[in-house]
Parts: structure tokens; sequence; C-alpha cells
């Protein structure tokens, strides 16, 4: 159980604002404040190069941390500086040649959308969907029929930017497996909201943001390759810190995931990074994801109970993340008024995940993300203020 009383001193703007923007960007610890701040005190005292050695043996450990997260190994994690870069560094390495198949989930991000469209188009691959199941989750069946030995790669979002489905992974990785294809899971809305372990879930590659349920700093993120796979991709980027130069003709590159790592990085935002690692790992990923779906449940009830206001969630398991939309009001609009009310929540829009959305027929929703900080009198004010709306 999450003590609720020491979790929001540890956040005190938790307490002057009903804050559910946790999926956007959440409110970090006073612990990773004090991290990432007293790092660049430091730097403008000694230089950044004293400033980072008297921390290496915290940030070397940090690969130990990352893993004992995600359930995999220290030597298969990499920092990166978002969900994006990482998600793009692993694509990117992945060998795609003309006719190659690679295949997304309905909720595809637009983030990898662009990018996996944009090298597809370049090389002669194609993307395709996979289409949902009946409840809006991934449809394994439909994936096993999509399934060849030109696939060489599914996308899947393990939980969309726009809504509360948690979409199926061990039964994707198993089916991807059995031709040969790699698995990258993009699991930035759902590490630190869920137990990810990549251990238990069998999928190749993944793919989280610092910022989100994290409550890192911004400019933050990981990559996972597990050792697995690792030879079977070819990193792009390299630089002297995932490369040594042997030779006058030849580069040897690393052989452990910091072969996507570059040299220079943020010391002050990793160090933040990973004072989020260690709260959430106190904590507990078990207690955290059962009082975020508590928080989550609570709100999609008052809502569902309120007349004009659908719930818009897909699937039959569900998070943190709340999407909502109230009849005759903009999603703008809702989130602006809740605003003034104290309440903070966003707007997804069909831009960020097109083929749901269109799909659906919707071109925006609102998004409220509550994290175990949100007290439900929190959540329950929130609903009060939706309802006051119409
Ligand atoms: C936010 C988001 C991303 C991108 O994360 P960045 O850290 O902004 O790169 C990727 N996938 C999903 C599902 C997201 O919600």
């Amino acid at each position: 159980m999450i003590d609720l009383d020491v979790v929001r001193a540890d956040t005190p703007a938790c307490r002057d604002q009903v804050f559910l923007d946790s999926a956007g960007s959440s409110l970090p610890p006073r612990q990773v404040l004090d991290e990432v701040v007293g790092h660049l005190r430091r730097e403008a005292e000694v230089g950044g190069y004293r400033a980072a050695a008297e921390h290496a043996e915290e940030i070397e450990a940090g690969y130990g941390l990352a893993a004992e997260l995600l359930g995999c190994r220290p030597e298969e994690i990499a920092f990166t500086d978002s969900a994006t870069r990482s998600w793009d560094l692993a694509f990117a390495a992945v060998p795609l040649a003309e006719g190659d198949r690679v295949l997304v989930t309905e909720v595809e991000y637009a983030g990898n959308a662009v990018g996996l469209l944009h090298r597809a188009a370049a090389v002669g691959a194609t993307v395709e969907p996979i289409p949902s199941d009946e409840h809006g989750a991934v449809s394994v069946a439909a994936l096993r029929d999509l399934l060849d030995e030109r696939v060489r790669l599914v996308s899947l979002v393990h939980v969309p930017t726009n809504g509360g489905l948690v979409n199926p992974v061990r039964e994707v990785a198993d089916a991807a497996h059995e031709v040969g294809a790699l698995v990258l899971l993009d699991a930035c809305q759902s590490v630190g909201q869920l137990r990810v372990r990549m251990d238990e879930l069998g999928v190749d590659v993944l793919s989280v943001t610092g910022r989100k349920w994290l409550r890192g700093p911004r400019g933050t993120g990981l990559l996972a390759v597990r050792e697995s796979a690792s030879g079977l991709l070819r990193p792009h980027l390299v630089d002297l810190h995932g490369a040594e130069w042997v030779a006058p003709q030849r580069a040897r590159l690393r052989t452990d995931a910091r072969v996507f790592e570059l040299w220079e990085y943020s010391v002050a935002d990793r160090l933040g990074l990973l004072a989020a690692l260690r709260y959430a790992l106190d904590l507990g990923v078990d207690a955290i994801a059962e009082a975020v779906l508590d928080r989550a449940e609570r709100a999609r009830a008052g809502l569902a109970a309120l007349p004009g206001v659908t719930v818009r969630d897909l699937g039959r398991q569900r998070c943190g993340i709340v999407s909502f939309t109230v009849d005759g009001v903009p999603a703008a609009k809702v989130r602006d008024t809740l605003r003034e009310r104290g309440v903070t929540v966003t707007v997804s829009r069909t831009t960020s995940t097109l083929l749901d959305m269109t799909h659906r027929g919707l071109d925006a929703v609102v998004r409220a993300s509550p994290h175990y900080f949100v007290s439900p009198q929190q959540v329950d004010d929130f609903v009060a203020a939706v309802a006051d709306l119409r």
C-alpha cells in the first residue's frame, strides 16, 4: 500500500491543484528535483567533468536499477533522451529491405509511425496495421493471419497515448517470434504505472520516456534491447562511447546496449531519472499499479454516470489513462474550463493516433491520467467539475 500522505508531501504541487496529466508530463517528486538542481549547482562549482566523476558509481549503478525495473540485465539497458529517440535508434538498427513488412497496431503513435513510413518508403518496405478485436485491443488472431517470413518487425504499443487500453504483449511476441520477426514494444505509457518486465513479456526491444509515469525529468528516456536480439541489429548512430577507434581503418562497436548511447548527455537529468527509478522501486511497481488503477476506475465510474459524457477507453484490461468526450463541448474547451477550476487534463487529437481515431470517427478526446499521488477526493472533485460543464 502506498502511503498517500508521504507521496503527497514529496509532491507539494499536487495539493494546490488536481493534477491529471502523468501521461503527458508528470510532477516529479522533490527527490528528483533535488538531484537535478543540486547537480547543476555542483557543475557550476567544479566543472561538469569533476561533478560527473563524483557520481560515477551511482551512474554505473543506474543500469542495474533500470534493469531491475524492466526485468532484464544491466547490459541490456541504454539511456537516451526520449522514448522516441529510443524507438528510432532501435528501429533504424533493424535491417529492412525491399518487400519486407512491418506490422503496427491500430493505436500506433504518430512519432513512431512517421519514422517508420519515412524509412519504409525509402527502402520499399510496407507498413500494415493489425486489426483490433471487438474490444479494441490488438487481435492476436488477426496478427497470425498477417504473419509470414517477410515480416521483420512488429511494432506494438503497450498502452496508447489516447486512452486506457492495455494491449496483450506476451501473445503478440510469441506469435511474431514464430516467423522470426522482432518485437519492439512502445512502453512509453506503461512503464511507471504498470508492471512491465521483459523477462515476462518476451519482447526484444522496449522504449520508455522519463517524464511521464516514471516522474523523471524531461529529456530522458530508456532503451532496453535483449541480448538475444542485439546480434540482429545494426546500430546506425555510433560515437566514441558506443565504439572504439582501434586501427586507422577500423572501429569496434560495443556489444552491449550502450552501443546506442552517445558520449554526451545531461548528467543532471540522468541523476534525476535515477532518483525517479529509485522512487518507483521503493514504492513497489505492484503497489503503484494498484493505486493508479484505483484512481482511474473511480474517474471512469464517475464520468460514465454523467449524462452527455462518454468514456472512450478501449479494451477489457484498462489502466491509468482515462479518455472521454462531452456532448456539445469541444475537448479543448473542456480542458480550458477545467484548468480554470484547478484541474489539469490534456487533449489527445487524431494526429497522435491517426488509425485509431479515424477508425472510431473521433477528432479529439480529453485525457485525464491520475497518478498515485492524486487523492480519491481529488478524483471526485474532477468528476464534479466535469458535471458542471453542461
Ligand atoms: C508520449 C508517447 C511517446 C513519445 O515519448 P517521447 O518521450 O515524447 O518521445 C511514444 N509513445 C507513446 C504511446 C506516447 O504516449
